[in-house]
């Protein structure tokens, strides 16, 4: 069912071609759009992120990259579908920092490798009205009327609201386990995630109740 302020395919296709975006670029936002199921504001300006990433890497969509997520919100996705970091594949770590950043790196042996950071640049997103309105989460911003001029600012804009920066990313080694039993469920776990002999989901991560 089509909500208020929904962007249709053909809408956005036009906002594209307005925009002057390149065709392998339209792609990536085909794909990401796709897989969000809707043409999400932070998703969009995810993929510049991306594709600004890559570039400053020096690096291919196909190649083995890490990344980092700030936020849980829009940001993932395009890591997932163009860098094919999942967390699934222990190539997206999703902290709870609440910036819209990502980092992406190489792998490597030692204990830091070089990545490029990439975030909304507080100064220069005030230059874009509607972007800045939304971003900052500010009651004048109308989703129903709004949405898709944002949309259209987003693709006029690209990476003029990013800034970027070079750093250092701590490599996580791998941790080593073993298999333990909860002593409640009896359900097994790696036994760095037992706490006082109890799994998560009988401890602090309880989500759900038996019927
Ligand atoms: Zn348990």
């Amino acid at each position: 069912m089509k909500e208020k302020g929904e962007c249709s395919g053909e809408a956005l296709e036009a906002m594209m071609d307005s925009a002057g975006i390149s065709g392998p670029l339209k792609k990536m936002f085909r794909d990401c759009v796709a897989f969000h199921t809707f043409p999400a504001p932070g998703l969009l300006i995810g993929v510049f992120m991306v594709d600004y990433a890559l570039e400053l890497l020096g690096a291919d969509s196909e190649d083995k990259l890490y990344s980092v997520s700030e936020t849980p919100k829009c940001a993932p996705d395009p890591l997932q579908v163009i860098l094919h970091c999942t967390s699934g594949n222990h190539r997206l770590r999703i902290l709870p920092i609440g910036k819209f950043a990502i980092t992406v790196n190489r792998g490597s042996a030692g204990p830091f490798t070089d990545g490029v950071r990439i975030f909304v640049d507080p100064v220069k997103v005030k230059n874009f009205p509607l972007i800045h309105l939304w971003f900052t989460n500010d009651p004048a911003f109308k989703p129903g009327s709004m949405t898709i001029p944002l949309i259209g600012e987003i693709f006029k804009t690209g990476r003029q609201i990013l800034s970027s920066e070079h750093v250092q990313v701590e490599i996580i080694p791998k941790q080593k386990w073993q298999s333990s039993v909860c002593t409640s469920c009896r359900e097994m776990v790696p036994d760095y995630l037992l706490k006082d002999g109890v799994c998560g989901s009988c401890g602090s991560s309880s989500y759900y109740r038996r019927n």
